[in-house]
């Protein structure tokens, strides 16, 4: 049977991914070179994108201050760790069986390109891929990392927030991506029109570590301090923590400017949770920001949210 772009949706969807959108290559043309698919695989011809759900309710349960836990091992470690990959083996199979190579892409949350600074708040720390060197003049230097937000829009999976996630029509920001670059021939589909993100603000209102400044920007290291728990009001918060810490009140108010080194020297006193594989550390901020941002879209009807149940998330809702 010849492969077709139903045929994988359809399998996707068996497989378990709640999104599939397939993008031509031309919609990444104007990426840099160590973001850019066509340098995984020199014929490339599209970029599969799927799309996976973090159950609501492991966002519910931080938000009433009950569970953290089984965020960080099932919506994080496990959907990236375990999940992702097995489903993307499957479908790269799928898909060499019928003479086609599928470079499967998964999230390599704790590795950074060279030149990329900034930090992955999910993980206990992340790795600067500065020592590599390009194979000839002109190469990019590995590894190359797609951008997953532009290449989920690309796939019309979703469009890219203020402070740069993507939120989809369904799950709103609550998603988590892994692609395939195939040479494959497919039938595509448009990249995602207009923006979900209406800039209200209400994620920046709602960190409670002040991470993410007025214009959208984050400063990842912020983040990381207070995704781990370092935060006024924090769950595992009490007054020995950081006790012999200079700056405490500031880093607790979420008025310290972290850098990695900063942020770094401060990473081992948050050890609140155990790390689950690959050092994914707790996440102790409950995501209020994705929270805040999911009620929001719900309430405005961008999203679809909860079909069944009509004014959606209840802040507080026991
Ligand atoms: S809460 Fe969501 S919609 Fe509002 S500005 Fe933030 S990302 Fe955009
Ligand atoms: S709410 Fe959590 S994940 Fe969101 S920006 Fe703040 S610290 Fe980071």
């Amino acid at each position: 049977m010849a492969l077709t772009s139903e045929l994988i949706k359809q399998r996707a969807a068996e497989l378990g991914a709640d999104l599939c959108g397939i993008a031509d290559i031309r919609h990444f043309g104007d990426c840099p070179p160590q973001r850019d698919p066509r340098q995984v695989l020199p014929d490339a011809t599209y970029v599969i994108g799927f799309g996976f759900r973090v159950p609501r309710a492991l966002y519910e349960q931080m938000a009433r201050g009950k569970q953290y836990y089984n965020y960080t091992s099932l919506g994080v470690k496990y959907i990236d760790e375990e999940f992702v990959q097995m489903f993307l083996l499957r479908i790269a199979a799928m898909i060499e069986n019928e003479g086609y190579d599928a470079c499967v892409q998964r999230n390599t949350s704790n590795i950074r390109i060279q030149g990329d600074k900034t930090q992955n708040p999910e993980l206990f720390d992340t790795y600067e891929l500065k020592y590599a060197e390009a194979v000839a003049p002109g190469k990019p230097v590995p590894d190359i990392i797609l951008d997953f937000p532009k290449a989920a829009q690309a796939c019309g999976l979703g469009s890219i927030s203020m402070k740069g996630n993507v939120l989809t029509p369904r799950f709103g920001p609550r998603v988590r991506f892994a692609f395939i670059i195939t040479d494959a021939p497919l039938e595509t589909d448009p990249p995602f029109e207009g923006n979900l993100c209406d800039g209200c603000g209400e994620c920046v209102k709602a960190c409670p570590g002040h991470a993410i400044r007025e214009d959208g920007t984050v400063n990842t290291w912020n983040c990381s301090i207070c995704y781990r728990g370092g935060f006024r009001g924090s769950p595992y918060m009490t007054d020995d923590v950081l006790r012999d810490v200079p700056d405490r009140d500031a880093i607790l108010d979420g008025k310290k400017e972290f850098d990695a080194e900063s942020a770094r020297a401060l990473y081992r006193q948050l050890d609140f949770l155990p790390y689950s594989i690959n050092g994914y550390v707790g996440c102790l901020c409950g995501k209020a920001c994705d929270t805040a941002c999911y009620r929001h879209l719900e309430r405005i009807g961008a999203i679809s949210g909860r079909p069944d149940r009509e004014g959606g998330c209840v802040p507080g809702e026991e």
